[in-house]
């Protein structure tokens, strides 16, 4: 059984400035990629005159310079590359239980979501998943989550 050690220091201590920080992002390139998060769907983008495929998408192609880039989705089931469980959750995520973060090799790309599991003790590396979006409330945002496709963890 492993186990943590937590350094805790006691004051004397004053509170940072609460740093809270809201960007519009430009996404009028990408807006299909955002729009099929919404529907289910991941894309990523391929150039059409050297063939390579970008995720997270590319406007235009950083291997030869080509502005040919075309839409392709990825398919709908992977392979676990590696995970790790988020205990120390980032501004905005602050009120989410530990969640579980995941790299997943599909359609010869690797993409990031979140894992749906309880306990990522039983999850391992080479587990295959679905792969599939879900919307956070809180952010009102899509998101991409997996799940174990031959076990319950
Ligand atoms: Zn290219």
């Amino acid at each position: 059984m492993m186990s943590r050690k937590y350094v805790k220091r006691e004051g004397p201590w004053i509170p940072s400035v609460p740093l809270v920080y809201n960007h519009k992002l430009p996404i009028a390139n990408i807006e299909k990629y955002w729009k099929g998060l919404d529907e289910g769907r991941v894309f990523a983008t391929k150039c059409t005159a050297c063939g390579t495929v970008y995720y997270p998408p590319q406007i235009d192609c950083p291997s030869c310079r080509s502005q040919q880039m075309e839409w392709v989705e990825l398919p709908k089931e992977g392979v676990i590359d590696t995970f790790t469980k988020i205990y120390a959750r980032p501004q905005g995520y602050e009120d989410f239980e530990p969640y579980i973060v995941a790299i997943v090799h599909t359609g010869g790309l690797r993409i990031m979501g979140w894992l749906k599991a309880k306990d990522e003790r039983c999850v391992k590396v080479g587990d295959r998943v679905v792969i599939r979006t879900e919307k956070v409330e809180k952010h009102n945002k899509h998101i991409i989550v997996f799940e174990l496709t031959d076990k319950i963890c």
